[in-house]
């Protein structure tokens, strides 16, 4: 080994010259990660396939500036140079940085990094005199040189740069590396990549207007690092996220202050942030510093209504109170995204373009600042939805700046909104590549898969001792959980679930792991799904369905037969055949004495043997219901909680297409099933808790913080009920209580609000928690966690490989050094937990999108539907928000217009605009005029009309009018009370949208216009079908907590 000098020319965070002198180690062995190596390097890990036409070296400059262009997948065989990549952490910083060492790291993508500056050969020391750019370019094309003699010349090398004298010092030196520009490589081997040569020229022009700006400033600079942290430590400044207030983007954002790191003990709540000069350069989601201002300049958030308010946490104060407010001093962390923009209207795009080349575009997302681009297709993407990134924004910009990225499609047209939707959550669902497919198992009819007995005691083989089947909605086919009971010899019971075995199929880090694990869960949008898992697992293998045979996680207890306490408990893999698939409404006709004729399982057998078997399976179910309320009972004493969650159930037709849907009987079956998930979800959870106390994933609910339930208590005395919130179990008891038997959506409202309370359940590593924190608050459970559903969570993946090494380790086996430390879980688990918010925000966007696709086209002073019943349910300042069961809209009513002017109520119940005056109590606002008073009191029933407000640049929203301060009368039959009608609405609302998209792009394909969408865009659209009802499903899997358990 040869030791040497290297001397860093590096800027520090306060832009000073620094010098820096590092020892540098000189190696032969340095391996090269090349599948064609003949020289015996050690290769280990991912290396670069000999079957691509070449191997590309781009400059410093190019992973600098252009890293995303070589993000794309298609390119391979990438050779990043330790010189490009380490100029890249001193001047690109820790963001991009690390993006490129996740590329480096992702096994779907084929590149590698040589480290050239230890190759004792391919190392070129600084010479004297030389600019550090020029010894740059020699370091990397010596390094390529060496690359391609070092592979005896079987590959091609070129090194793209954008340094036109590199280009000509170097492209005739030696043959085989060729240098070429990064766009004419582009353009000469990527042509068939439009996206990529487009991103190319984005970037490329962004650049260069960036070079030519003048220097005017705008903001206050930002503080050095060094200044902001002794600040943070001093208890001088506060570091938190800044969270942009959408219904006021321009003048409201709070930075939420993180954990206890804020020494300023008077602090309990957000700083308030007003306008966007203190906001300083800050945009939402950023990690920020702020300094507080002097308490004579603290002011109050604003609570009147707003554009497209209702959807607020119900714990604002009265605007009156003042609240710390400070401005922003420093920014820790840039945590910008993709975002979806709309290009301004042409008269704007050629005002705006006389006086620069920039243009202002608008994202779609009112939380984030317009964002300059430079780009000559202005008004050729007038009506477009474009992805744009940002670059950069200096204190001499108004507006940050960005580049566009990708065209997404015409604004207002199904898909195109459903791509914004997954870009605005930074959901990536691209389809499953082919080298993921190929590890996948094969099911067909010529090679039909078949289990295979494997090694004696790995696999526990429970086909013919134990009668398994499974319960779930009709039409189910991804069947991920089973169970069964019997009684022991002895008199003891057993109890069963078992669970699909998925990670016998995706092995921890393979590709399709990888893939499901940055996917994290299947996703649900209001019309589609993506799964998590390629379909061959989801839909097959992994699905438990009856007759076949299938490989499954278990867990058995054994329950003493009086007490039913648990004697004993066995987690492992086993090998079972379900014997009956039921749904909900049979397994409760068959406790009932009734539905035999309809159990297909039974349907050809002789009379005595259809018999016996009948009562085999009754006698299981009724033992299954015992079991089951005795462990609800259990949690009950311990305060579980009931909120509103899943009261909606779908009911399909032969076909599987939903015919309706109906509010849900309460079936006690349902919460039998959900009882045993809970119950094995919990066991697993102490089971892998006790072997690894340091690194097992468990989920966790903390408790709310009680000056959220105030609007609850408030709303809830209103009416007379008093609410509780000491504890869950305080709560749940005090909500059982709060029924007025003439209004049934009384106690579902306080219900909703209730979970709007709530804080998300959330995923943990043991090690990164105290344990008095792992409490369920909603479950009531000291230990929970997800095992049950691995089909459609990755969490489950996880857990069920935590489960296995923790069986293991009991007969003696040390596996475990293998998972995932404390520290790599917790990650993971953050990992998971942002995605399941992604895919709740995705939801419910997807949903409102339905909505406004559905308003859009009728006619609200004429059309029935856009009339309807709306309940009080929060009084606001200037109005009302109200909750419309027939659609299950959440919304705001004003009572007070732009002129003034207040809603005046005729003797009929009838409404119009009046000059008058309101005045808001806790329980009502009333509205005066030379009329008369009017009072709307919480819990009123008024009637609302439903308009769409059509945006151009973001979501549209829907406008909500008072009509009547009656209930709406309505003119049909409406089946069911209160709550049917409305469901059945939502139904026909997403099914007469899609049928309505649909017509649409038929007529253009008919006339030889189609929408212009890209392949990939196209195959967003894993899989269609029936999925409101897969929606309906996952509701209460995806909503705060965990009442459905499976
Ligand atoms: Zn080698």
């Amino acid at each position: 080994m040869e030791k040497t000098e290297k001397v860093l020319h590096l800027k520090s965070s306060r832009g000073r010259k620094v010098r820096v002198v590092r020892e540098h180690y000189l190696r032969e062995d340095v391996p090269c990660f090349s599948a064609l190596c003949e020289a015996n390097c050690r290769n280990e890990g991912k290396v670069l396939p000999g079957d691509v036409t070449h191997y590309v070296v781009p400059d410093v400059g190019v992973v600098r500036d252009f890293l995303e262009v070589l993000e794309f997948a298609e390119l391979r065989g990438i050779v990043f140079m330790q010189t490009a990549c380490q100029s890249v952490q001193h001047h690109r910083g820790r963001r991009q940085y690390n993006r490129l060492r996740s590329l480096l790291r992702d096994p779907r993508h084929n590149c590698i990094l040589f480290s050239n500056e230890f190759q004792t050969y391919s190392y070129c020391p600084r010479e004297k005199g030389e600019s550090q750019e020029k010894w740059h370019s020699r370091c990397v094309y010596h390094a390529a040189v060496w690359y391609y003699n070092h592979l005896a010349g079987q590959k091609p090398v070129v090194m793209i740069t954008e340094d036109q004298e590199a280009m000509v010092e170097y492209s005739s030196l030696s043959t085989g590396v060729y240098v070429i520009s990064t766009q004419e490589y582009l353009q000469t081997f990527w042509p068939d990549l439009p996206a990529a040569n487009e991103l190319y020229t984005s970037i490329a022009q962004a650049l260069r207007v960036r070079e030519s700006e003048s220097q005017e400033r705008e903001y206050v600079e930002h503080l050095p690092l060094e200044v902001l942290e002794a600040g943070i430590k001093s208890g001088r400044y506060i570091q938190g996220t800044l969270n942009v207030n959408k219904h006021r983007a321009q003048t409201e954002a709070f930075v939420r202050i993180e954990g206890s790191t804020s020494k300023n003990s008077e602090l309990s709540s957000d700083v308030l942030v007003p306008g966007w000069r203190q906001r300083n350069r800050a945009v939402h989601g950023d990690v920020v510093v702020v300094e507080l201002l002097p308490r004579v300049e603290w002011r109050g958030r604003e609570t009147a209504l707003s554009n497209g308010d209702g959807e607020d946490r119900p714990a604002e104060e009265p605007q009156s109170q003042p609240m710390p407010t400070g401005r922003v001093v420093g920014i820790l962390q840039r945590n910008w995204r993709d975002y979806v923009v709309t290009f301004p209207p042409r008269e704007e795009v050629q005002s705006q373009s006389r006086n620069s080349q920039r243009i202002l575009v608008i994202p779609w997302d009112c939380r984030i600042p317009k964002i300059r681009i430079c780009t000559q297709q202005a008004e050729a993407l007038q009506d477009q939805r474009v992805i744009v990134r940002l670059d950069s924004w200096e204190s001499s910009s108004l507006y940050p700046n960005g580049h566009c990225v990708q065209v997404l499609g015409v604004a207002g047209q199904l898909e195109t909104e459903v791509a914004t939707i997954l870009v605005e959550n930074s959901i990536r669902v691209l389809p499953f590549s082919e080298a993921q497919l190929k590890e996948m198992p094969v099911n067909s009819a010529d090679c039909p898969w078949r289990v295979e007995a494997g090694p004696e005691g790995q696999r526990r083989d429970l086909r013919d001792s134990h009668l398994v089947f499974s319960v779930d909605p009709p039409g189910c086919e991804d069947v991920d959980d089973t169970l069964s009971v019997r009684e022991l010899p002895g008199g003891n019971l057993e109890l069963g679930v078992h669970i699909a075995d998925v990670t016998h199929f995706v092995p921890a880090g393979s590709l399709t792991d990888l893939e499901a694990r940055s996917r994290a869960t299947t996703y649900y949008l209001a019309d589609r799904r993506y799964d998590m898992l390629p379909p061959v697992l989801s839909a097959d293998l992994c699905s438990l369905l009856g007759g076949v045979d299938r490989y499954a996680m278990s867990v058995l207890w054994e329950l003493d037969g009086r007490s039913l306490a648990v004697q004993d408990v066995w987690f492992g893999r086993t090998l079972i055949r379900s014997s009956y698939q039921l749904h909900y409404e049979l397994a409760q006709g068959l406790l009932e004495g009734r539905g035999a004729e309809e159990v297909a399982e039974l349907a050809d057998l002789p009379v005595e043997e259809k018999k016996q078997r009948l009562g085999e399976l009754r006698r299981a179910l009724e033992r299954l219901t015992h079991v089951a309320r005795h462990l609800r009972a259990q949690r009950d004493r311990g305060g579980a909680l009931e909120l509103e969650g899943v009261e909606v159930r779908a009911q399909l037709d032969a076909e599987g297409n939903i015919a309706a849907l109906v509010p849900r009987q309460p079936l006690e079956v349902h919460e039998t099933v959900a009882e045993c998930m809970i119950f094995a979800n919990h066991w697993v959870a102490k089971k892998i808790q006790a072997s690894f106390p340091h690194q097992a994933l468990l989920r966790h609910h903390p408790p709310p913080r009680q000056e959220f339930f105030s609007q609850l208590c408030e709303s809830a005395s209103a009416r007379g009920f008093s609410i509780e919130t000491r504890s869950n179990k305080a709560l749940a008891v005090s909500l059982d209580r709060a029924v007025d038997p003439s209004d049934p959506l009384v106690n579902r409202l306080l219900r909703m609000m209730a979970t709007q309370a709530m804080s998300n359940a959330l995923y943990f590593s043991t090690g990164s928690c105290p344990e008095e924190q792992y409490y369920h608050y909603g479950l009531a459970l000291k230990h929970y966690t997800h095992f049950t559903s691995p089909i459609r969570r990755y969490a489950d993946i996880i857990v069920h490989r935590l489960l296995m090494a923790a069986v293991e380790k009991d007969h003696g086996a040390e596996p475990w050094v293998a998972l995932p430390n404390n520290k790599e879980l917790q990650e993971q688990a953050q990992q998971i937990n942002n995605k399941n918010r992604a895919a709740q925000q995705a939801q419910k966007q997807s949903t409102e999108l339905f909505q406004y696709l559905y308003f859009r086209d009728k006619d609200p002073l004429t059309d029935e539907r856009c009339m309807a019943d709306a309940v009080i349910y929060t009084i606001r300042a200037n109005g009302v928000l109200v909750f419309i069961p027939r659609y299950g809209i959440k919304g705001g009513v004003y009572l007070k217009n732009r002129e003034g002017q207040v809603v005046s109520v005729r003797p009929d119940g009838g409404c119009d605009w009046q000059p008058g005056m309101l005045h808001r109590f806790p329980d009502r606002i009333s509205a005066s005029t030379a009329q008369g008073t009017h009072n709307f009191n919480l819990f009123d029933h008024i009637t609302v009309r439903i308009s769409v407000q059509v945006s151009r640049c973001h979501a549209d929203s829907l406008y909500l009018e008072v009509v009547s301060s009656r209930p709406h009368q309505c003119t049909e039959l409406e089946p069911g009370g209160a709550r049917g009608p409305g469901v059945q609405g939502k139904s026909e609302l997403v099914q007469e949208v899609v049928r309505s998209a649909e017509e649409a792009s038929q007529l253009e394909e008919e006339r030889g216009r189609a929408p212009e969408i890209a392949g990939e865009e196209q195959e967003f659209r894993q899989s269609t079908g029936v999925t409101l009802y897969s929606v309906l499903q996952e509701i209460g899997e995806l909503a705060l907590l965990e009442l459905a358990a499976r």
